[in-house]
């Protein structure tokens, strides 16, 4: 069974081609500015790329671009669309609505439209996307749905409830969702895997640290808090995002720079973090290159992020009551072994012990433990594979009887 992984953004819309007979990967690729310009990238489980600069004003003409790419002559992975079996999306938001993955029915896409005011630039764009899924590829071809809060949705009150007057839960679902679950849910299966036991009796810290990151409290394979919150801005600090803040300093710069709350929302999603303290990039290799050759700012940005996943994973292994596993994954979790070296060594009072060799290895898309057998917490690197999660529960859906 062949599946289609789409992940679409709002002028973007990433693809993975996945073989479920063996979980490889036969294409994918990548369609950017839509609606602008358009670029398109397509490579093949065997190194063939195409890549090309084509006006793409729509979805539609995207999934166009994606269908000639799988069955072209030289660059194609499979000889007709028929052999796509089933779709899967990734799904930013799907608020209390959906607490899993499910199958794409005209009610399912009433549910993803209805949250639109949570998350209004990504929910809007995955509807496009599953709209002109059906358009392009057909009514037959089943689609499934996966929801980056779904496995969150385990959280009880007192870890998803803000303390705001209670009717604005009641009248616009304000509180805490997170979001990277699919991701979590992924890495902390790989690490009850990896160490032979079962998640149930396990109590794991995931870390997805990339350009977007959250920290995840899991307590027998079910979450308990999580990070991230109403929206990705909560939690630790980001490429170009705040995380947590003292709510008056919003009200404070937005008053002094009279900025409005749109003005204010591009301030703390695109202007903060790493970048804003840096003041060099949103790309943790370049601030980590900045501060090694001097820079102080970028010096404080990175001293800041080790300093939020510390705390993390403190207040974590608290409500978790204690810790028997933490992983690091995403971009820079799976390669800035810098910063795992001084958040793990800056852990050693709970018994955390990692071997300096092994964590020094553990990069680009290496998996394995970093820590050393005499270790009271084992440590992680896991490369993450949402796609692959994705592919599985569409598969699962769709085979379903
Ligand atoms: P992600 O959002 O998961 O793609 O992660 C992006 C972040 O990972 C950026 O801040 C990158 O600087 C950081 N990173 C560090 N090393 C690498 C690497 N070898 N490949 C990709 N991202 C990296």
């Amino acid at each position: 069974m062949k599946i289609l992984v789409i992940n679409a953004g709002s002028s973007s819309m990433k693809y993975q081609l996945i073989d479920m007979t063996d979980e490889s990967v036969l294409a994918k690729g990548n369609c950017e500015r839509i609606g602008v310009d358009g670029h398109f990238k397509h490579t093949t489980g065997d190194g063939r790329v195409y890549e090309t600069d084509v006006t793409m004003n729509n979805h539609t003409e995207a999934f166009v671009q994606i269908k000639n790419a799988l069955i072209s002559d030289e660059y194609g992975v499979i000889k007709s669309l028929d052999e796509v079996s089933a779709i899967g999306h990734r799904i930013v938001q799907g608020g209390a609505l959906f607490s899993e993955s499910t199958l794409v029915t005209e009610e399912v896409i009433s549910g993803i439209e209805s949250l639109i005011p949570l998350a209004p630039l990504h929910n809007s764009a995955h509807v496009q996307g599953i709209r002109a899924c059906i358009e392009v590829f057909g009514e037959a071809v089943p689609q499934v749905v996966v929801f980056d809060t779904a496995f969150h949705s385990t959280m009880p009150p007192k870890a998803f409830i803000y303390p705001v007057p209670y009717e604005y839960y009641e009248k616009y679902s304000v509180r805490r969702y997170g979001f990277h679950g699919t991701s979590h849910r992924y890495v902390s299966a790989r690490c009850a895997e990896l160490m032979g036991k079962d998640i149930k009796d396990l109590k794991i810290i995931t870390c997805h640290l990339g350009n977007g990151s959250s920290i995840t409290a899991i307590k027998g394979g079910k979450v308990i808090d999580t990070s991230m919150g109403l929206t990705p801005l909560d939690g630790i600090m980001m490429g170009t995002r705040t995380g947590s803040l003292d709510p008056s300093v919003v009200t404070f710069i937005a008053e002094k720079e009279k900025l409005s709350p749109t003005e204010m929302d591009t301030l703390l999603n695109k202007k903060s973090g790493f970048l804003g303290v840096s003041g060099v990039s949103s790309d943790d290799r370049d601030v980590t290159a900045a501060a090694e050759s001097g820079n102080e700012r970028a010096k404080l940005a990175i001293d800041i992020l080790e300093y939020d996943i510390l705390k993390y994973i403190g207040s974590y292994t608290a409500v978790l009551g204690g810790v028997d596993a933490i992983v690091f994954t995403a971009g820079i979790g799976e390669n800035q072994q810098s910063h795992r070296s001084n958040v793990c060594h800056s852990l050693e009072y709970m018994g955390v012990k990692i071997s300096d060799k092994l964590n020094d290895e553990m990069i680009r898309g290496k998996e394995g433990k970093i820590s050393t057998d005499e270790s009271s917490v084992d440590v992680f690197v896991i490369p993450t594979n949402e796609e692959l999660v994705i592919a599985r529960d569409t598969m699962a859906l769709v085979t379903k009887k």
